[in-house]
């Protein structure tokens, strides 16, 4: 039996703010969810849990292609751009089929869900293409990129990381992190992180944890680590890099204490990460927040 034990990433804190009940659905109510015995509710749960919506979706297909090209690239196959682009569209069509005929419901682990189909909304055809056709474009913008070359060029030997899942402890929890790229150059750990959709969010706390993460991992001081954002939906990209600095970490080491607290203090055993009664677990107060909730179906704020 897995057990469910206690972690936090940036995603994690995202569904603590936005909706505490919502955090409970997702990490407990679901759990076990995976298992096509598991009761009724769970099982919802964890087929919700698992919905995209269409932004997402675009987003981790590109990152789901570019980890495809990079590792062939490593492997000595380079993919050439007619192909990753044709299997883009090959996924997402599959995608968009199984979505809409509702196959994630039997098998959630290997279908995609679509939040736009779950709640039936209406999205015309029009607004789908365009979700592809940007997915293609960043890929596009990919392959025409320096880095592109320079990454095909070079001796892939420095790799460290592409899409790997990886985690630390921090105040006695599991922290994941997930980096889109990391590679040692010239003894600088360098971390790339793709981005997909509209730049102007704040990456302070995402580059804080990296930075955490980087200097446990590799046990680097900070200048020695670099970290660069590289904005796909640009027709040129370029690395943009993000400031690092002790400030920064702080500022990160206390956000996530103050989070894993927040957190804590919801649980009846936090050792064995056993909550409290759900209705511990407050609602959003933004109705905003709901609207765009995959839980909402089983929500007991509407139900
Ligand atoms: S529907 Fe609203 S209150 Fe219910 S879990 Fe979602 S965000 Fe929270």
């Amino acid at each position: 039996m897995i057990e469910n034990l206690f972690s936090w990433s940036k995603s994690t804190d995202e569904k603590f703010q936005d909706c505490p009940r919502k955090f409970y659905y997702d990490k407990y109510l679901s759990w076990g969810g995976w298992e096509t015995s598991s009761p009724r509710r769970t099982r919802a749960a964890y087929v919700l849990k698992n919905l995209k919506n269409r932004w997402a979706w675009k987003g981790e297909r590109t990152h789901h292609i570019i980890e495809q090209v990079l590792k062939s690239m490593r492997r000595g196959q380079p993919i050439p751009p007619e192909t990753a682009l044709s299997n883009l569209t090959q996924m997402m069509r599959e995608d968009y089929r199984s979505s809409r005929e509702r196959k994630n419901w039997q098998d959630p682990k290997n279908n995609v869900g679509l939040f736009e189909h779950e709640y039936k909304k209406n999205i015309d055809d029009a607004v789908w293409k365009r979700v592809h056709d940007e997915a293609a474009a960043c890929v596009r913008h990919f392959y025409g990129s320096d880095l592109f070359k320079e990454l095909a060029a070079e001796d892939k030997s420095g790799w460290l990381m592409i899409e790997d899942l990886e985690e630390f402890q921090f105040d006695g929890a599991k922290i994941y992190v997930k980096l889109d790229f990391a590679r040692k150059k010239d003894g600088v750990v360098e971390i790339i992180d793709w981005k997909t959709g509209k730049n102007g969010s704040d990456n302070s706390l995402q580059m804080g944890v990296y930075a955490l993460f980087a200097s446990e991992k590799w046990k680097l001081p900070l200048e020695r680590v670099r970290a660069s954002i590289f904005n796909l939906t640009s027709p040129f990209p370029v690395l943009a890099p993000e400031p690092l600095s002790v400030e920064l970490i702080e500022k990160a080491r206390g956000i996530m204490s103050k989070s894993i607290q927040s957190i804590r203090e919801l649980l009846e055993d936090p050792v064995k990460n056993i909550p409290k009664p759900v209705e511990a677990f407050a609602f959003a107060r933004r109705a905003e927040i709901c609207d765009r909730c995959n839980f909402y179906r089983i929500c007991e704020k509407y139900c």
